[in-house]
């Protein structure tokens, strides 16, 4: 006898569930997605104890027929696809007709349904994907499904969910951006008898939005009005239709990670590569190379365009017109963040990786004076057709004098040295930001040991400032060369520590405001802040709940500013949820302390005088580790002397 044999529906069953219910958050999406394929406008979810215990959605749809509910439960039953041909062009959100069986195979089951069509209910309960049950009920038109204890028989599987706060925290983003895509409806959350979401249909998507995330967010978002394309890929075929829509977060608001950018195609949230680079691509010198903004981004297009059976958990989907699709999204989202604010720009690749890592600063000055600065250094004009002139000292002097003496190289007249940062005129002034610094260098660039890597900072304790550059970057002669220092970042490397020190001896310079500061939270907000609330007060802000999704703040840290108290506690709640899946209290109070130091820190843009910034750059010697700031860029970067005399032929 063969050794081959067809697994029973049972065995198959288990294994979709493998690929489909992850944790669950995934059930919550599975039976979100029949809801709305269902028509429903009102759909409430109720989950205990993260949706370990329990995930229950109710909805107002157009529930089942009875020998349906019965039959919804086989391996591949649906009622959204008929042939292949069909698989084309699916228009509702699930087609696969596991979701179901699945879940079922690893809970305990029990859906209640009813068709308009029909008098009576039925009621169906299973578990472990047994038939137990099958009954008639009273009950109006509509369908509720709850599953309890998921994962009961693979334990294996239950073992990998995380705690209640984690899982709970993924079902709320779900529903939460679920409920973005669909501002017509009505979507509930509820968590243990407590309400974390609820929106009633509303108009507009900037409604939604509004209901959701409350009026300070909506300010940073730039709305992307809706746009449309034709795509003509063929003259005998017709016409493809393409419109995008959604919002956009200002330059100015940075996010860490792509975590904050959500992707619906044709309704559907997935995670989407070529879409996500062609946002990252409209914001290409916007904002610095690592950062990330917010976005939710609508494409609806003709469904033949779109093959969304890439995956089993329809989180992925392949365009047909790839690259077409890229452009049209990128063109859109650039052109309206253009719009909403004239934004400096550069030719394309000017920031590349491994240009000065200075660039990347620039993003955090306030939007309106970047834009001025840039506006004025590019004599108003977005791109630099002249290179503005860069000379930092006086022109250069007749003959520099070097002693060469025991000790290799000393510069015994380091304010002479014809380091004059000035820029090529023998290059061609075009593909360079207005803030990279170039040098006349017949190898051909920048000498790549420049970079901080290749050199020690010991040095740094003995520099002497010269000046600033565009009131951002100390420039300070060395024994061992030419330094520029990024104000900002050196200071927030030195408040980091500062502030690190504090709370780890439980020193927190405290200050009280007059009026306490109210912030909204988001559901998601709201789970991180009820986590890490103990944090925050070790850190020296003093917090309370405050109604319903709302906290007062009561003190902070006297280095944080009124001013910038709201941000630091959302940037807070954000690395919380970054950091959600293995966070350790101190790599949250590094973040907090990051944070901070990083709003308390001296801005760029900003003049300093000759005393300050010798106490800043003492500081910044005396720091443990004056390389970087707390988000890993380099502070300084060295001219070598070395360099400088190579660069001159003078070695
Ligand atoms: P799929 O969504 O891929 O069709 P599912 O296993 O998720 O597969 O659901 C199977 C079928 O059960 C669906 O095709 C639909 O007919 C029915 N169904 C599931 N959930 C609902 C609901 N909330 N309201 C009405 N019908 C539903
Ligand atoms: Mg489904």
């Amino acid at each position: 006898m063969g050794r081959i044999r067809v697994l029973s529906d049972h065995v198959a069953n288990k294994i979709a569930a493998g690929e489909v219910v992850e944790r669950p958050a995934s059930v919550v999406k599975e039976l979100l997605e029949n809801s709305l394929d269902a028509g429903a406008t009102n759909i409430r979810v109720e989950i205990e104890n993260g949706g370990r215990r329990l995930i229950r959605i109710a909805d107002d749809g157009c529930g089942m027929l009875r020998d349906d509910a019965l039959l919804a439960f086989e391996r591949h039953a649906t009622s959204k696809l008929h042939d292949v041909k069909d698989l084309l062009s699916i228009g509702t959100l699930g087609f696969r007709g596991e979701a179901l069986p699945s879940i079922a195979s690893v809970s305990r089951l029990l859906l209640e349904t009813r068709s308009r069509e029909e008098e009576t209910g039925t009621r169906v309960e299973i578990a472990g994907g047994k038939i137990l049950v099958c009954d008639e009920i009273a009950r109006g038109p509509g369908t509720t499904i709850s599953v309890r204890d998921l994962f009961f028989n693979v334990p294996a599987r239950k073992k990998f969910l995380r705690t209640e706060q984690t899982e709970l925290a993924h079902v709320a983003s779900l529903v939460t951006h679920y409920s973005l895509a669909h501002p017509d409806k009505t979507f509930e959350l509820w968590n243990g008898g407590t309400n974390l979401l609820h929106v009633t249909p509303v108009e507009t998507p900037r409604e939604r939005v509004f209901q959701i995330f409350g009026s300070q967010t909506l300010e940073d978002l730039v709305e992307l009005k809706p746009r449309e394309a034709r795509l003509q890929p063929d003259p005998d075929e017709p016409a493809r239709a393409y419109a995008v829509q959604g919002f956009l977060s200002r330059p100015q608001v940075q996010k860490n990670n792509r975590n904050s950018i959500f992707i619906f195609v044709n309704g559907r949230l997935i995670r989407d590569r070529l879409i996500l680079h062609a946002i990252s691509a409209a914001y290409h010198n916007l904002m610095p190379p690592a950062c990330f903004p917010f976005a939710l981004l609508f494409l609806d297009c003709d469904c033949e365009e779109v093959d969304v059976n890439v995956h089993p958990s329809k989180t992925e989907v392949r365009f047909r017109h790839q690259s077409w699709v890229h452009d049209f999204v990128r063109d859109a989202v650039r052109d309206q963040l253009m719009l909403s604010r004239p934004a400096p720009s550069f030719t394309p690749g000017a920031v590349s990786p491994g240009a000065v890592p200075a660039m990347q600063r620039g993003a955090e000055l306030p939007y309106s004076e970047f834009s001025q600065t840039m506006q004025n250094e590019t004599g108003g004009a977005g791109l630099p057709a002249t290179v503005p002139d860069y000379t930092l000292m006086p022109p250069r002097s007749a003959e520099a004098r070097f002693d060469f003496g025991e000790g290799g190289i000393a510069v015994n007249a380091p304010e002479q040295i014809p380091v004059a940062a000035e820029v090529s005129h023998a290059e061609p002034a075009v593909a360079e930001t207005p803030l990279k610094l170039r040098v006349p260098d017949t190898h051909g660039g920048f000498p790549a040991e420049a970079l901080p890597a290749a050199h020690s900072m010991s040095g740094i304790g003995n520099l002497r400032p010269l000046g600033q550059l565009h009131n951002s970057f100390i420039i300070a002669a060395g024994p061992d060369g030419l330094w520029i220092v990024d104000q900002h970042v050196a200071h927030e490397r030195i408040l980091f520590e500062q502030v690190l020190k504090q709370q780890a001896a439980g020193r927190v310079e405290v200050q009280r405001l007059l009026m306490p500061v109210i912030l909204q939270l988001t559901a998601e907000q709201q789970i991180e802040y009820a986590r890490i609330a103990d944090e925050l007060a070790n850190a020296g802000f003093e917090t309370e709940p405050f109604g319903n999704r709302t906290i007062a703040v009561k003190a902070a840290p006297s280095a944080v500013g009124q001013g910038d108290l709201e941000r630091v506690i959302y940037e807070i709640l954000e690395i919380a949820e970054n950091e959600l899946r293995s966070v350790s209290v101190s790599d949250l109070r590094r973040g907090i302390a990051a944070s901070v130091a990083c709003r308390a820190a001296i801005k760029v843009n900003m003049p300093l005088d000759q005393r300050k910034m010798e106490w800043l750059l003492r500081a910044l010697a005396a720091t443990d580790y004056p390389m970087a700031c707390p988000h890993g860029r380099p502070v300084a970067l060295q001219y070598a002397t070395r360099e400088i005399l190579k660069s001159f032929h003078r070695i």
